[in-house]
């Protein structure tokens, strides 16, 4: 049941692995979680269940050892929510007031929910180049996307070309990954030095299967609805040139975006916006009674596991708070 005055135990805004997660635990340790778990925006990037939903194939879940696709996950994880009554509202968070307790949020419909613990997990969004082709073979399942440790291992990449488009240590990562399973891997980057870390840059460069097309920016994916991705067309930034690279994946590594807007001057971010934890084995944050889990907290794993068990810490981190609260 909902504590005194209408106030919830605890909200968890996001509905990823880390949402679904934290709801679960929270509402079979009796705290009667209200998951937001977000509506969706006008242009389809922001959906409830998160990245997963954009991801085709998931082999690397435990548990499933055939594999699951990403929206079927999303959809096992909300059901096994709903198996404890977790109750959901399908909207998204646009403010909040954390300035003090109980804490405001106000969503997208302009409704207001009063809480005396905030589970954060609105994830991060990949960046995406915005080309038009990029985004119809993204959405089709066929040769784009930003997950190499997700997609790499799928037989459409065997032993073909690919590309991995960014010069930083996430690209080097995706690139020498990507070497298990595909030849050869280039590295398509706008400038003709690499922004990672030297060590990664060395790895890179002495790999054999791995070329770096300096100075080249993609203006479109190539390819069919039968085939999927077939190409690149890069654009050569010095000489204005265009050629055509033939790969049958593209890997987009040019950053992710906290889903953190709405959290400005309320907690404290880091320098790239991610939400600050305390300590990194625990979700407490700045605020005291708001918690973090998944990628919204997290710019090095990134992975649907380690979100569900930041997810899991923080359900049972608030379960501790509340009680130490003597709010039952
Ligand atoms: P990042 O360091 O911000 O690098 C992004 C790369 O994408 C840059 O090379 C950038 O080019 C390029 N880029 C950005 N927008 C672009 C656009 N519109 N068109 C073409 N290229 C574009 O991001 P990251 O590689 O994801 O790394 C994020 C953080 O995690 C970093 O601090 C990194 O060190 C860390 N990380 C560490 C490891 C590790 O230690 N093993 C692994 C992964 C990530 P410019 O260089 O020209 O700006």
């Amino acid at each position: 049941m909902m504590a005194n005055g209408g106030t919830e135990k605890v909200v968890i805004v996001g509905s990823g692995p880390a949402g679904w997660t934290a709801a679960i635990y929270a509402a079979r340790a009796n705290l009667d979680p209200l998951v937001l778990e977000g509506a969706i925006s006008s242009d389809s990037e922001m959906i409830p269940g998160g990245q997963l939903m954009f991801t085709t194939e998931v082999e690397n879940f435990p548990g499933f050892p055939g594999g699951i696709t990403g929206p079927e996950l999303m959809i096992a994880l909300r059901t096994q929510a709903e198996r404890f009554e977790v109750r959901i509202k399908g909207v998204s968070v646009e403010k909040v007031d954390f300035s003090k307790r109980p804490f405001v949020l106000t969503d997208s419909e302009g409704d207001t929910v009063s809480a005396h613990a905030v589970i954060i997990a609105t994830g991060a969004s990949a960046n995406w180049l915005g080309l038009p082709t990029e985004e119809h073979f993204r959405k089709a399942g066929l040769g784009v996307t930003a997950c190499a440790t997700c997609d790499g291992a799928f037989p459409r990449y065997r032993d073909r070309p690919v590309a991995v488009i960014g010069g930083g240590d996430s690209a080097m990562e995706e690139a020498l990954y990507l070497t298990k399973f595909s030849n050869p891997v280039h590295i398509i980057h706008r400038r003709d030095q690499l922004r990672a870390s030297k060590i990664m840059q060395e790895r890179v460069l002495a790999h054999e299967k791995i070329k770096v097309e300096w100075n080249s920016v993609p203006v479109e994916v190539l390819g069919d609805d039968t085939a999927g991705v077939t190409g690149v067309r890069l654009r050569e930034v010095k000489t204005e040139k265009l050629r055509d690279l033939e790969i049958s994946g593209f890997f987009l590594a040019i950053g992710h975006t906290p889903n953190t807007a709405f959290l400005q001057g309320q907690i404290e971010l880091n320098e790239k916006g991610y939400v600050k934890l305390k300590d990194t084995y625990r979700s407490t944050t700045s605020v005291e009674g708001v918690f973090a889990a998944g990628d919204v907290a997290d710019s090095v794993y990134r992975q649907a596991i380690t979100a569900a068990g930041m997810g899991c810490k923080a359900a049972i981190d608030v379960e501790r708070w509340l009680a130490e609260q003597g709010i039952e």
